[in-house]
């Protein structure tokens, strides 16, 4: 079955075709780890990783590389203000010393860790850091000056992007006109407002010592170093999200492909915004929302991931607390099912389908081959747990060992968790059903109550059975 994945290079949908057979190269910009990653910025880790899943199913070996951003990351992309890092320094009251910035960037570093690892997003085999690999970045722009594509002013390096003819104007990268006053060129010796940093001389004091003066690479030149460095020039895969495409990305390809002659990467993809009302969402302001906004709500990782494949990576997502609860009950429901499906049946490995739940793996496949279509997927998840005439044992082997591939839900583990009791909870059921029983309506209700509040639900079972006690997903925070 044809791979098809949308191309920002061609802008349209394209059959993947890996450079060597069976084999994928694939690099994600990574985080800027001066502070938390916000709930937007994890929506591209999370398309990052159902491509990833997407591959590894079809059968590829693929090599993930994500880097970390922990310098020279300028407060904009127009290369003015001061550094991110350096203004994370100032705002933690940290030394102004390079201790000091990896200090605080180990901080956000581990942080981020810990989110993929609770988003279930498997972690990618190479992650470099950018304060790791200033060596690779001198050589890149010693070879661009050697070539004359990059020259000198007062304040840094800058590539000349007349010296790159198809700058801008490539598919889904080709840019508009420049409107008056869009970007304010600060910097009056560039011979373009479009040309970019390479090196940034230090106002701080604080930065590398190189052949141009101490200071820092620009943010776009780490990632052309450290990709080449990880996965050769050309690779396979290149993604981000949708705001590195006109500029982060077009000079990554402007400046590793004139300095090497050959393209960085043949595939980009990019994964649109999660919008909050009718902005961005980002790392400052009232719109930053983290997983531990989300954990403080009650609402668990994976329900976050649930809400997140509900939506297409290409179609922008406006934040609701309302859908995200509700996508939330929806999994809760879902577990409950699974769990009930498993409750008599013994599940190999490897079993052989029945024709209608054959076709379930078969539909997934094909959803998953065309550009990552998650929202059917999770329709297909759905249907799934409602078709009545499927064997029991045979859907929760498609939901065991396909869907939980495919999505990353931890389906199997968390619907083992959620009838994983405490002892003093089963004695409060055991209460529950003996009041019951006794038909003291009243005090079963407090009972319910009493269960309810500590974070489970009482399943509505027939008046003979002994009740059955689910925690709620908030409950496994
Ligand atoms: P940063 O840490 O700011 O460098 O961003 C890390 C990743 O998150 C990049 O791929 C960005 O393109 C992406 N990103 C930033 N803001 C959003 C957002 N609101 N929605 C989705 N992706 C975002
Ligand atoms: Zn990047």
């Amino acid at each position: 079955m044809k791979l098809n994945l949308y191309n920002t290079l061609s802008g349209a949908k394209e059959e993947f075709k890996p450079i060597k057979a069976g084999v994928v190269g694939m690099y994600h910009c990574g985080p800027t780890v001066y502070n938390f990653a916000h709930i937007g910025n994890l929506r591209s880790y999370v398309f990052a990783d159902t491509l990833r899943r997407t591959l590894e199913y079809a059968g590829f070996r693929v090599r993930q590389v994500m880097n970390i951003t922990d310098i020279g990351h300028l407060t904009s992309d127009a290369d003015e203000g001061d550094d991110k890092m350096v203004r994370a320094l100032k705002r933690e009251g940290r030394p102004m010393t390079l201790e000091g910035l990896r200090d605080v960037a180990e901080k956000y570093t581990n942080a981020f860790i810990e989110d993929l690892k609770s988003l279930n997003i498997k972690l990618p085999h190479d992650m470099p850091k950018a304060s790791e690999h200033i060596a690779e970045d001198i050589a890149l722009i010693g070879t661009l000056e050697e070539k004359d594509i990059a020259y000198r002013t007062h304040d840094g390096i800058y590539f000349d992007i007349s010296k790159f003819p198809d700058y801008g104007t490539r598919g889904g990268f080709a840019l508009g006109d420049l409107k008056e006053g869009a970007r304010v060129v600060v910097n009056r010796e560039k011979r373009s407002a479009r040309d970019f940093a390479l090196w940034k001389f230090s106002k701080s004091g604080i930065g590398w010592e190189s052949p141009w003066g101490r200071g820092f690479p620009g943010w776009h030149i780490e990632c052309s170093a450290m990709s080449r460095k990880y996965l050769a020039q050309p690779f396979d895969i290149h993604t981000g999200g949708v705001d590195h495409v006109a500029t982060h990305h077009q000079n990554e390809i402007a400046q590793s492909e004139a300095a090497y002659g050959a393209p960085l990467a043949n595939y980009w993809l990019h994964n649109e915004h999660m919008q909050l009302g009718s902005e961005k969402m980002a790392k400052s302001g009232e719109n930053f929302i983290t997983l531990q906004t989300l954990a403080n709500r009650g609402i668990h990782p994976l329900a976050f991931r649930y809400y997140l494949l509900q939506s297409h990576y290409r179609s922008p997502l406006h934040f609701s607390w309302d859908a995200l609860e509700a996508a939330q009950s929806a999994l809760e429901k879902l577990l409950f099912s699974i769990w009930s499906f498993s409750r008599n049946s013994f599940i190999k490995p490897g079993i052989p389908y029945t024709q209608s739940v054959c076709s379930y793996a078969k539909q997934l496949t094909q959803a998953s081959h065309d550009d990552l279509n998650t929202p059917t997927m999770v329709s297909i998840l759905n249907k799934l747990i409602h078709d009545v005439p499927a064997k029991p044992k045979e859907k929760l082997t498609v939901l065991f060992e396909d869907v939980d591939f495919l999505l990353g839900l931890r389906l199997k583990e968390l619907s083992e968790k959620i009838v994983d009791i405490p002892g003093e909870v089963a004695e409060l059921v055991s209460e529950h059903d003996t009041a019951r029983k006794a038909k003291d309506w009243q005090r079963s209700g407090i009972l319910r109550d009493e269960i309810l509040k500590r974070g489970y639900r009482v399943q509505n079972l027939s008046d003979a059975q002994a009740s059955l006690v689910t925690r709620k997903l908030s409950s496994l925070l």
